[in-house]
């Protein structure tokens, strides 16, 4: 399929993230409905081909649990990615919608996430990077799928926002500045996981903490900011070097009042996830579902299962023998 945006025709604005904004357009050529992702990168024009040719990977991911591509093309200065139009949106809205997620819908996200990690990883030797309730998509068919996956080296890297990659969802080790590892998208499930069985990120009491900065302006605050934390071995693309205003786009990532967040607060919380014990599921859930949460959330990434030896938990087997009507489901909101 040769796209270009002059077949394209924008039919609503889908959600706006960190690298870039998401539209519903017709292909108007075939009548096919799609969602543009528009990615603004700054980067020479060889890098942008690099990029293209990168992003090709994504014709070739043919899953069940993986959004599939129609096709990429640039559009100076932007890149746009065309994919599967996801009718019932991602889980972030869908519990920001209707509340916590049922148990028995977890469930199926949570077996749905492993098998889209491990075709990702075995067919294509892919690491996600991105696990977050934003990137697991439905529709009325009530297929579970993933989005939004590291295909593209070179697109991470030029994505204009130097922001891109930071994530309330990070494991502690990448936190410390460690590589992604496929263990690092099992703690990301973890707490997506935890956020939607709740209808609440878990560690909303560290991001909403934050009146000791009120009477800090934007300069003092950055400064502070520095002095304490530059400190800590970070990555090199500095995960720590936050400023207010960054801080408030990652808040969209989440359930939060975009004032009740400054970046203080984001790396207070980055500081608690390598320090504290991880948050848990809570014994108001089954047995099965706190193990495999657990088993997500260990902080030593040598000592957390890797998606395939998560598929052999109790909780999957619930999943696999799953009655639940998903499609009845969705028609429901
Ligand atoms: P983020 O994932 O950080 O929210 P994105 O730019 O990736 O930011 O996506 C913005 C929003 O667009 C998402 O929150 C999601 O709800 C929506 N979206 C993305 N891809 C699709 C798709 N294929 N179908 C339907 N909605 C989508
Ligand atoms: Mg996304």
């Amino acid at each position: 399929l040769d796209l270009k945006n002059a077949d394209l025709k924008k039919l609503a604005d889908l959600g706006q993230g960190n690298g870039g904004s998401v539209e519903k357009v017709e292909h108007l050529p075939t009548g096919t409905i799609m969602a543009k992702k528009i990615v603004l990168i700054d980067a020479k024009s060889s890098v942008r081909k690099q990029i293209l040719r990168e992003l090709q990977i994504m014709h070739e991911c043919h899953s069940e649990y993986i959004i599939s591509c129609y096709g990429s093309f640039l559009a100076e200065p932007n890149i746009c990615i065309c994919m599967e139009f996801m009718d019932k949106g991602s889980f972030d809205g869908i519990y920001r919608k209707i509340g916590a997620i049922p148990i028995e819908v977890v469930c199926l996200v949570a077996h749905s996430v492993l098998e889209g990690l491990t075709y990702l990883y075995d067919v294509h030797r892919i690491i996600h990077r991105d696990i977050k309730p934003s990137n697991i998509l439905l529709n009325s068919e009530g297929s579970i799928k993933l989005c939004d996956f590291g295909v593209s080296g070179e697109l991470i890297n030029s994505i204009a926002n130097t922001f891109v990659g930071t994530s309330v969802y990070m494991s502690p080790e990448r936190i410390q500045g460690a590589e992604y590892s496929i263990k690092s998208d099992i703690w990301s499930l973890g707490i997506t996981l935890i956020e939607l069985a709740t209808g609440r990120f878990p560690f909303c009491d560290t991001l909403e903490d934050d009146d000791d900065l009120s009477d800090l302006d934007e300069d003092q605050e950055s400064k502070f900011d520095n002095d304490r934390y530059n400190k800590t071995p970070t990555h090199r693309d500095s995960t720590f070097n936050f400023n207010k205003k960054q801080g408030r786009r990652l808040s969209k990532n989440i359930n939060l009042q975009e004032d009740s967040l400054s970046s203080m607060s984001i790396i207070e919380l980055m500081h608690q996830i390598v320090r504290e014990p991880a948050p848990r599921l809570g014994p108001q859930f089954e047995e099965e579902a706190e193990e495999f949460v657990d088993a997500c959330l260990v902080k030593d990434p040598d000592e957390r299962h890797s998606p395939k030896t998560l598929l052999e938990y109790r909780w999957m087997d619930d999943a696999r023998d799953s009655t639940f009507d998903l499609k009845a489901w969705t028609s429901t909101f």
